[in-house]
């Protein structure tokens, strides 16, 4: 190389260095400042709830068998009202009794929220899942249940939309309950 480009070389690099100084700073300072995701990122699943509380997971597992890296485990159990049963946790027959995905192996593609038949599973905008050991990335139903929201109830219990769990899933809304003077 000519001694020309030799002396060239430095000072074309310190150029682009002077001239980034003046362009806007794209460093994002996480975890001090977090920036939203985009709305439909997938991040950590959510199982959903009816507006009365009870869950729409049935436990029919299609979420588990859609899984291209084995992460839900689902028991299904029945609904039992009866005088010894444990009540009812979904409209209908069936519910999620054990419900886990594995975050050591989910790979977060929304394959098992395409296959839920219910839309009881959704993914959220949340993607701090690290922690520092493997059993606490194995999510429980308990963490993965949606909040309470006003309104709804923590199951077992009734069904209060209608006694047809079809009603359910046709959007029928809670009955409007008049409130005395
Ligand atoms: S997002 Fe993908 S990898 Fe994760 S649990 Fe669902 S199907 Fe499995
Ligand atoms: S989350 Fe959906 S697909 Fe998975 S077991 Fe429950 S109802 Fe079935």
């Amino acid at each position: 190389m000519s001694v020309k480009g030799n002396l060239w070389d430095p000072v074309a690099g310190f150029g682009v260095t002077f001239r980034t100084m003046f362009k806007k700073v794209v460093t994002e300072q996480y975890p001090f400042e977090k920036v939203p995701t985009a709305p439909r990122f997938h991040g950590r699943h959510q199982l959903n709830r009816w507006p009365d509380g009870l869950e729409k997971c049935v436990g029919c597992e299609l979420c588990a068998w859609a899984c291209p890296a084995d992460a839900i485990y689902v028991e299904g159990a029945s609904n039992d009202e009866s005088a010894n049963g444990e009540g009812r946790f979904s409209p209908g027959e069936r519910y999620g009794r054990v419900y886990q995905i594995n975050y050591l192996r989910c790979i977060l593609c929304g394959l098992c929220i395409e296959a839920c038949p219910t839309r009881a599973l959704t993914m959220t905008n949340e993607y701090e899942l690290a922690d520092d050991n493997r059993e606490a990335l194995i999510y429980e139903k308990s963490d993965l249940l949606a909040p309470l929201l006003p309104g709804m109830t923590e199951p077992p219990h009734a069904m209060q939309i209608s006694d047809d769990h079809h009603d359910y899933y046709r959007g029928k809304q809670l009955p409007i309950v008049e409130v005395g003077e």
